[in-house]
């Protein structure tokens, strides 16, 4: 026997059993999104290589070092799977030219690649849920995200996510600060480690971002974005602020909080958990006032959010939330060819009066084909043998109670269902 072809490291199957618990985590998140009047749109996954580098910025991680491209062989065009939605979410956007009549609210989910180093938590090829707002100058709407991200994780059960926001200003603040920034770090030379000097005229902003507990020293008394904001500047972020602890959201301001993608600008912020060990940041987004321009379009305000779909579930999971694998309402059992046309006919009359139906195929004596239909969870077996067949009758066999088995004519086995489920929904409202 050839040996088993393995998937891609860092991309992984999603299995039955977890694949209900990320339908279960999509249909809360749809109920949530409509309730904020935002509205779905599906990009392609593969978008050409330069809409990342103009959007995200040639610096950053993701376009440096995180991105899967690849030459078409067709054309030579360079192509890259997408590491992250909001780049051809903009692009879309502009291309349909779907800001005409006004802001829009627009969201997504899907996988997003990046070429990073696997490890819990972080994958090559992960899903988000991305949530954009477009045409809108906020501070509002940067506000109402983050509580309508509080609000998610109350609906899913979630505890111990909190809240970091920050302020990166318009852009000239931040070259203002940037320049007071690589001045201030220039003078610790050698100190610095690889990382930093490599970053220091590129983009010194992540410095302040850094890991290494050294670094962090030197990082501590660097001069701080927040003290070169202007007026307007920090009346939008105390917009938000203000909202927030209207709202009753807890929030600490990170003056260290920057983002790893060049678009952002004033506010920032992140949603965390200490629960999942170092990749603990399960959202995160931001204003990026300048990124439709620098698209090509007409300039409009914009702000968004991303959330991780396999580091919420792993919370969602590790916090107590079993998936519940769906049961079927009746389980067909049959034995002799005239049988198994009946039952057949049978499952699909209760398909088209609407009960979830599990026919039993590959056949069995009657004895193990029970053992099946009670192993399904099923309320009901319908159970079709010769007798029944020649009297053109099912007989219903209740699986969970000890209720006496029935013989039903055809044309009344779907009424026969209802009822029966429906009478054991009046006795404990557990069905
Ligand atoms: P990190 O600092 O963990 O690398 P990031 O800043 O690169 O995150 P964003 O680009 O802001 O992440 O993406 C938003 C969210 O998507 C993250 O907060 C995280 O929950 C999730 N995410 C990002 N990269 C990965 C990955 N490789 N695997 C799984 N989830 C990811
Ligand atoms: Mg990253």
């Amino acid at each position: 026997m050839s040996q088993i072809l393995q998937a891609i490291r860092g991309m992984n199957d999603i299995l039955p059993d977890e694949a209900e618990l990320w339908e279960q985590f999509e249909e809360q998140v749809r109920d949530w999104l409509r309730a904020y009047g935002y509205r779905p749109i599906r990009m392609p996954m593969v978008e050409p290589t330069p809409l990342f580098a103009r959007a995200i910025g040639e610096v950053t991680d993701i376009v440096e070092k995180e991105m899967y491209s690849f030459t078409n062989s067709l054309n030579g065009e360079q192509l890259t799977l997408r590491p992250e939605g909001t780049a051809s979410c903009v692009r879309a956007v502009l291309q349909s030219n779907l800001l005409y009549d006004g802001p829009k609210r627009l969201w997504y989910l899907g996988p997003m690649f990046r070429h990073e180093r696997p490890q819990k938590g972080r994958y090559r090829q992960f899903h988000q849920v991305g949530v954009e707002a477009l045409g809108f100058p906020g501070p509002d709407v940067d506000a109402e995200q983050i509580v309508m991200c509080a609000r998610l994780w109350d609906d899913l059960g979630l505890t111990g996510i909190r809240l970091e926001i920050n302020s990166l200003g318009h852009p000239d603040e931040r070259a203002r600060h940037r320049a007071e920034l690589i001045a201030y770090l220039s003078k610790f030379g050698g100190q610095l480690d690889a990382d930093a000097q490599r970053r220091l005229h590129t983009n010194p902003l992540r410095i302040l971002d850094t890991k290494n507990p050294h670094m962090q020293e030197i990082v501590e008394g660097a001069p701080k974005l927040m003290d070169f904001l202007g007026e307007e500047s920090l009346k939008h972020f105390e917009g938000v602020q203000a909202l927030l602890r209207d709202a009753g959201i807890p929030s600490r301001i990170n003056p260290r909080l920057v983002r790893g993608l060049d678009y952002y600008n004033l506010t920032v912020f992140e949603w965390m958990t200490d629960e999942l060990g170092a990749q603990g940041t399960v959202c995160a987004g931001g204003r990026y006032d300048g990124l439709v321009s620098q698209l090509g379009g007409k300039p409009a305000p914009a702000c968004g959010f991303a959330m991780g779909i396999e580091r919420l579930l792993a919370l969602w999971r590790d916090q107590g939330n079993k998936h519940t694998a769906p049961v079927p309402d009746v389980y067909v059992v049959h034995q002799g060819e005239r049988a198994a046309g009946l039952a057949f006919r049978a499952a699909e009359r209760l398909r088209d009066a609407g009960f979830a139906v599990h026919f039993h195929c590959g056949g069995g004596s009657f004895k193990s084909q029970m053992k099946k239909a009670d192993a399904s969870g099923a309320l009901l077996a319908a159970i079709v043998g010769d007798d029944e067949a020649a009297a053109n009758q099912v007989s219903l066999k209740p699986l969970r109670d000890q209720a006496e088995q029935r013989r039903i004519d055809f044309d009344e086995l779907a009424d026969a269902v209802g009822a029966w489920l429906y009478e054991w929904d009046d006795d404990d409202g557990s069905l």
